[in-house]
């Protein structure tokens, strides 16, 4: 069945725990697993489109690398385009820029100034919500473009590491929790 507890099910016995990875201390959920199951990959595409009206999202904007694989079928999904949000220096034109704050030092993310017009709704797709720094950033350019954000979806949020909190005025949906 499709029924929301089945999906999230799937998707947390699908992701597998990588310790230590990048780097000593951090358990990296992998989810290559998920993307490599063809039922799955159909199960949660189709999880989050569906929470949106078809013709209800301008652009969804995918964020990298993860956020690229799972944003452009959920754009076919609802009808709208797809938009790169990139680490810096990637995105050969004029772009908007975001930074926030990583345990040693930043990250800058872009999206070109003219993939996301004033007024234009737009869905924003990662695979993971953990910390929130690059999620309130993303966010802070659909801003900066003038576009306003309809929704936020991730395959899975860390709830213990409390990213929701910094994101204000959107409120983040994850197919699964841990
Ligand atoms: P945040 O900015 O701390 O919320 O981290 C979210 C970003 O880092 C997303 O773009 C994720 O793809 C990536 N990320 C953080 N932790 C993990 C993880 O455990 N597995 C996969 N991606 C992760």
């Amino acid at each position: 069945s499709s029924a929301p507890a089945d999906l999230e099910s799937r998707i947390t016995s699908g992701m597998r725990d990588v310790p230590d990875f990048p780097k000593e201390g951090v358990v990296f959920k992998d989810i290559t697993p998920l993307l490599a199951d063809p039922e799955s990959l159909r199960a949660v595409v189709a999880g989050i489109a569906g929470r949106y009206a078809r013709g209800s999202v301008d652009a969804v904007l995918g964020l990298e690398a993860r956020g690229f694989i799972l944003g452009a079928p959920i754009a076919l999904e609802l009808g709208a385009g797809f938009v790169p949000v990139r680490k810096a220096g990637k995105l050969p034109r004029e772009t908007h820029r975001a930074s926030y704050d990583l345990e040693y030092g930043s990250e800058t993310i872009e999206m070109h100034a003219d993939a996301v017009g004033p007024g234009s709704r737009v869905l924003i797709v990662d695979d993971v919500l953990a910390t929130g720094g690059t999620a309130r950033a993303a966010v802070e350019l659909v801003d900066k473009a003038g576009g306003t954000v309809v929704g936020f979806s991730v395959l899975v949020e860390l709830g213990f590491l409390q990213g929701r909190r910094k994101l204000t005025d959107v409120e983040p949906h994850a197919l699964a929790v841990l």
